[in-house]
């Protein structure tokens, strides 16, 4: 498709009908810009449940080539740059600060990374990655509410009961973007959805059961800061990987080479 030719439809944040823009997700800063393979989901179960294989031994050639890094039209050009000069710098800042700690650890194997980060801005990184979850699915996951939170800079009015955003670095064979999905587990029904790409990955659960300990390292409280607010903090984030196109599933290769028998 040429970049000329327009496009419209619902923005996905504002709700209303417009010309939309691409929208690079995660933002084009981030280690977003070279060429992805986008493979459905329908083709990985066929693959792995039909002809028995796991899911890092399919071989994706038939997927459909993104030349200009992920993402899509998800949103009018109007909440795409506000949302992107609001939140996506200081989400960038954040993103590199990690991808540098990652480099440093290089090659050595490591099950999680602490690091000290100056001057981090916790609730534009938190509302960039919110803006993020908002792209991927519709009608703000039905919650109204949302509009505002993302619409409004400075806005703290966010629902700290129904969501909890866990963060983790990105391992494994495949990278995930996928909306809403309904599990049900030992503590009941777990509604998730997940973005795991190089070099980060969120989660973000709603309404998670009260027991129910995700993995990651649960970055909800960056909701609790004002706009302004800047910090130098320690995080300490596990590395996660992904293998298979579940959300939530961060079972090694040799798990799930062991869990097929
Ligand atoms: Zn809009």
């Amino acid at each position: 498709m040429s970049r000329k030719q327009k496009k419209y439809g619902i923005c996905r944040i504002c709700g209303e009908y417009k010309e939309l823009t691409f929208e690079h997700v995660p933002p084009e800063t981030v280690f977003n810009k070279g060429a992805v393979r986008n493979v459905s989901l329908d083709a990985v179960i066929n693959d792995t449940v039909k002809k028995n294989k796991l899911p890092w031994e399919i071989n994706y050639k038939n997927g459909k080539i993104q030349q200009r890094g992920r993402g899509d039209f998800y949103l009018c050009s109007d909440c795409n740059s506000c949302t992107g000069q609001w939140y996506v710098p200081a989400y960038s800042r954040f993103v590199h600060a990690i991808q540098g700690a990652m480099q440093q650890a290089g090659e050595q194997e490591y099950e999680s990374l602490g690091l000290k980060i100056k001057k981090i801005r916790p609730l534009p990184i938190f509302k960039q990655i919110m803006t993020m979850f908002c792209d991927i699915n519709n009608g703000l996951m039905g919650d109204d509410s949302l509009k505002e939170y993302l619409l409004e800079k400075t806005s703290r009015s966010f629902n700290r009961d129904r969501y909890h955003l866990y963060a983790h670095i990105h391992a494994g064979a495949l990278e995930r973007m996928n909306g809403i999905m309904v599990q049900a587990a030992n503590y009941g029904i777990i509604t998730l959805s997940e973005i795991s790409t190089y070099p980060m990955g969120f989660t973000l659960y709603i309404d998670k059961p009260q027991g129910y300990k995700p993995d990651g390292v649960d970055i909800t409280p960056f909701s609790d800061w004002n706009y302004e607010d800047e910090e130098d903090t320690q995080i300490i984030i596990p590395k996660l990987e992904c293998n298979t196109m579940l959300s939530g599933d961060y079972r090694t290769k040799i798990e799930i080479a062991g869990s097929k028998d």
